[in-house]
């Protein structure tokens, strides 16, 4: 079997990964290796919308909006009540504003806050994207090009990891540490030995074995995320010790378009867009929960759907996003004259319309030319995995740490709590990315336990 020797080892060059390896590789001493499996499947990175949430950014003091890393952790815990994990929340959110001034300022990337981008439990905008909307898969590509420019990464595709090299740990005998992986490429294994090795494989909604395991109560939602999510390192990391923490817990979403698979802007419903059942009956708030937590709601409704309407206005506010863009090339929305129109469209009837469209205190009334699409419930994401501590260390049940690993993204457990509904917006590349310059900037500076 070849045998590779390198200081850094990264199974998954995903959001996670990529962040890692161009951090560490910053100290030209150090020799990274990321293993991937596929970039031809992807990472959920490359088809995310590529919304970066970070609080305390050099493009929100220009915009004229007061935030830091501390308010940003608070809005997180808000949702998801889950005060355990704060120490962990705290340091993502500490990071966050410097990776994203990093990514616009010194690399270059285009980057704005989204003041159009309200979501649930934000306190001000802080999704930070580029001009377009053109979602993560640019943003991804960037990154992967810059990392290709550095000579002392190499970036092998098409090469899973299969496995973790482990040995026992000379300061705790009992226990294993980590001193590599074995590789696949063409057939041919490949070990890889490293200092440190960085797991950043994401989560596993792509296995429909581990989802019965741990998410059952999910249901049969339709899967938004890439084939890659298939929860390899579970079975790496279940014999080191890992505490699995929420693991119910989903990136879910309630505005996935019927049939289509596309998701609509989920500024939406604070443009005044209005939710019913098959029955015409406006079962929910439509602004009281975000899109993961909607996704429960609209599960409980008969045939797990729910129709949406919105108006001219509320198009013109949110149509700059690549959801809206993929929705009306996929035929999803379609377009009524008025309620009587809508009636005939949706099989819904007139009365029970006009009395979910009558405006509510404090929202806009949705009137004239009308947009709709029926919608169900998805995941995109798991948000449960490892538990681990600030610095990305897997923290097994006596509280020790694995030596020689480091942990992040969907691997490990993320920010949203024990449920669905705690997730925060831009949570899932903040964990991932947050997770890849923690690590990155410490083994950077030759920590290496
Ligand atoms: C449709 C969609 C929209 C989203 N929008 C947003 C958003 O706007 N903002 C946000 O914050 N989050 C968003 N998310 C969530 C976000 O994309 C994920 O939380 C994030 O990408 C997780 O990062 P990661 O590095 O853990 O995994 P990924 O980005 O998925 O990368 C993991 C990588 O590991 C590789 N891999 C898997 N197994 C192996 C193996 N055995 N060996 C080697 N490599 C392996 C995969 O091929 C992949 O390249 C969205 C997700 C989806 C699906």
């Amino acid at each position: 079997m070849e045998t590779v020797d390198v200081d850094v080892a990264v199974a998954g060059g995903g959001a996670c990964g990529v962040m890692a390896a161009l951090r560490t590789s910053e100290n030209p001493d150090l020799v990274v290796a990321v293993f991937e499996k596929s970039t031809r499947e992807g990472c959920n990175a490359d088809v995310s919308s590529g919304s970066l949430a970070a609080g305390g950014t050099r493009l929100q003091r220009e915009a004229g909006i007061e935030d830091s890393p501390q308010q940003h952790c608070d809005d997180i815990i808000a949702n998801s009540g889950d005060e355990m994990l704060r120490p962990l929340v705290r340091a993502l959110c500490e990071v966050a504003p410097r990776y994203v001034d990093w990514i616009g300022d010194t690399l270059g990337y285009p980057l704005e806050v989204g003041v159009d981008m309200p979501r649930k439990g934000m306190s001000v905008p802080r999704l930070h994207a580029d001009p377009e909307r053109r979602g993560g898969g640019p943003l991804m590509a960037f990154l992967r090009a810059e990392l290709a420019s550095r000579d002392n990464v190499a970036f092998v595709d098409e090469a899973p990891v299969r496995r973790l090299l482990t040995e026992p740990d000379p300061e705790h005998p009992r226990q294993q540490r980590v001193i590599g992986f074995v590789a696949e490429q063409n057939g041919e294994a490949i070990e890889v030995r490293a200092t440190t090795t960085v797991v950043a494989t994401d989560g596993f909604a792509n296995n429909p074995d581990l989802m019965r395991r741990f998410a059952s109560g999910l249901g049969t939602p339709f899967y938004g995320g890439v084939s890659t999510s298939t929860g390899d390192s579970i079975a790496w990391l279940e014999p080191l010790g890992a505490q699995w923490t929420h693991m119910e817990a989903c990136l879910r979403h309630g505005q996935v378009t019927l049939g289509h698979g596309t998701r609509v802007n989920p500024a939406l419903p604070w443009a005044g867009a209005v939710l019913m059942n098959t029955a015409g009956d406006r079962f929910v708030d439509e602004q009281a929960f975000g899109y993961s937590g909607l996704a429960g709601r609209i599960q409980a409704q008969p045939g797990e759907r729910a129709l949406m309407v919105w108006d001219e206005q509320a198009m013109a506010e949110t149509i700059t996003s690549e959801m809206m863009r993929d929705s009306l090339a996929a035929g999803a929305i379609r377009e009524a004259e008025d309620v009587a129109d809508l009636s005939r469209q949706v099989g819904i009837p007139y009365e029970a319309l006009a009395e979910a469209m009558r405006p509510v205190a404090g929202r806009r009334p949705q009137q004239g030319r009308l947009h709709h699409t029926w919608l169900t419930h998805g995941v995109l994401t798991t948000q449960g995995g490892a538990l681990i501590d600030p610095r990305c260390r897997v923290v097994r049940i006596d509280g020790s740490t694995v030596s020689g690993l480091r942990v992040g993204g969907g691997s490990a457990v993320g920010t949203a709590g024990p449920d669905s509904q705690g997730y925060s917006s831009g949570g899932g590349l903040m964990a991932a990315m947050g997770a890849g310059w923690i690590i990155g900037e410490e083994l950077a500076t030759g920590v290496t336990s």
